[in-house]
């Protein structure tokens, strides 16, 4: 279980993430930070 906040509209996420598909549940926006940086991956620069 991986925490995500949403870029949009800043919604906590516990989810898998699978694929990299990550989706905010309560936005449906696609860009989400990942809290706590133990895998680095991708992730989204801004
Ligand atoms: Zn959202």
């Amino acid at each position: 279980m991986t925490g995500y906040v949403c870029v949009n509209c800043e919604e906590e996420v516990d989810i898998e993430p699978i694929d990299e598909k990550v989706i905010c549940p309560k936005c449906s926006h696609r860009v989400l930070f990942k809290k706590r940086p133990e895998t680095p991956s991708k992730v989204e620069a801004v």
